[in-house]
């Protein structure tokens, strides 16, 4: 048995079994660059669904990292250090809100907010104890969390889980008309992807985003973005929000934030709804440390001055220029914003992306029949081209 698939024979035989992923086991990584323990170099195209925006091992994040690690890389939240409040400056000033909390995943970043805006609810809004919901939509995906899950409406991602937590109403995403008719004087909040990514790269209708919003500020009910996934950059705008001149009561961040070094998530909001938190009512130990928040930094200083939302647009517009003169009876559709881009099959698209993988090109199918091309946002248009001929070599068979 050679050392591949000894690797990935360990992680079956010890690891719970709940990921599918390509046989290929990736030993180190540059850039948009991965290479196998054989020694084959492969393009990342999915960037770690969007936490490696500014690409593998950017040297100034790592730098970051090693000189924080020098220093200290720990404190909990029970003294205070001297990176958590830089960061928080920096990304209150990137979002324009007044207060910034900071947790490790997406998914408690997500929770976070949920339990922000149901204090708002009921100690600002005066809804009723223990009556106030939250609106979510059709194919939504917020994360793995119990409470998270509970307003999924994706079968695999519920089935034999409950019971769940109540106080969620789901409506179809883009349908403002279904939105309008869910929202009664219970309604605390709507969260929303701006594009919904795990359900497959989905834009909204031109204007959803910016009535979604209208509709929420007419009805005094808190607007929460999910930029996890779309933030910083992915889509050619700061936030996927951007594209319609929205700005959320309530930005949830992760991923990208980390730089693709650190697990680094964060809730940003006005003090009228981030100070429904007192003392002891959340908290996290790894939330703010200074590690994270050193690289955090890190990552958005190289967000801003590399201009990785501008270059995203610019390229995006570039690679889909091109995705879109392939023909094959299999593509049933394309379509993106920045390099957040799908190709949509009428087949599933594992076949595809073990094909494009064995042609060097590393992607990942989204719900069975998208193909994602997300690479890291620092990606040059001589690597595009090459990527693109790999794409076409993928649906030159039948
Ligand atoms: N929200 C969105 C929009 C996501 O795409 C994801 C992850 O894919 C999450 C939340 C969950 O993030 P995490 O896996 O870090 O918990």
């Amino acid at each position: 048995m050679n050392r591949v698939q000894k690797d990935i024979e360990l992680a079956e035989q010890y690891g719970a079994r709940n990921y599918h992923p390509l046989p290929i086991v990736i030993s180190s990584a540059e850039g948009i660059w991965v290479q196998d323990s054989e020694g084959n170099r492969y393009m990342d195209m999915l960037s770690a669904y969007s936490a490696l925006n500014q690409g593998h091992r950017h040297p100034r994040i790592i730098e970051a990292l090693k000189k924080q690690a020098d220093k200290v890389t720990l404190t909990s939240r029970a003294f205070h250090n001297e990176t958590m409040g830089l960061f928080f400056e920096k990304l209150a000033a990137y979002t324009g809100k007044e207060r910034i909390l900071p947790m490790n995943t997406g998914a408690e970043a997500v929770e976070t907010a949920l339990k922000a805006v149901r204090r708002w609810a009921y100690s600002v809004k005066h809804i009723a104890d223990e009556q106030a919901e939250i609106i979510v939509f059709e194919g939504n995906f917020h994360g793995r969390t119990l409470t998270v899950t509970s307003f999924s409406s994706t079968s695999a991602y519920r089935q034999g889980f409950g019971p769940f937590t109540p106080g969620f109403r789901l409506v179809p995403y883009g349908d403002l008309e279904a939105l309008a008719a869910a929202i009664n004087p219970n309604t605390a909040a709507v969260l929303i992807e701006p594009i919904q990514g795990e359900a497959g790269i989905r834009i909204p209708p031109d204007g959803f985003l910016a009535e979604t919003a209208k509709l929420c500020t007419e009805h005094q009910v808190l607007l929460i973005a999910d930029e996890i996934q779309t933030g910083f950059g992915r889509t050619g705008r700061r936030f996927a929000c951007d594209w319609e001149n929205v700005v959320p009561d309530v930005y949830v961040m992760g991923k990208a934030l980390g730089g693709g070094v650190m697990p680094v998530s964060a809730i940003a909001a006005n003090a009228a709804v981030m100070d429904v938190f007192e003392p002891g009512s959340h908290g996290s130990t790894f939330g703010g440390n200074p590690l994270s928040c050193a690289v955090a930094i890190a990552a958005l200083d190289v967000t801003e001055s590399e201009q990785l939302a501008d270059r995203s647009n610019r390229l995006g517009q570039y690679f889909m220029g091109k995705l879109m003169t392939l023909k094959h009876a299999h593509i049933a559709d394309i379509r993106g914003r920045g390099l957040f881009i799908a190709i949509e099959l009428t087949t599933p698209a594992r076949l595809y992306c073990e094909r494009l993988m064995q042609l060097g090109l590393l992607c990942k199918e989204t719900h069975e029949y998208v193909i994602r091309l997300a690479p890291p946002l620092i990606i040059t248009e001589a690597e595009i081209d090459w990527a693109f001929a790999r794409i076409q070599a993928a649906f030159s068979k039948s």
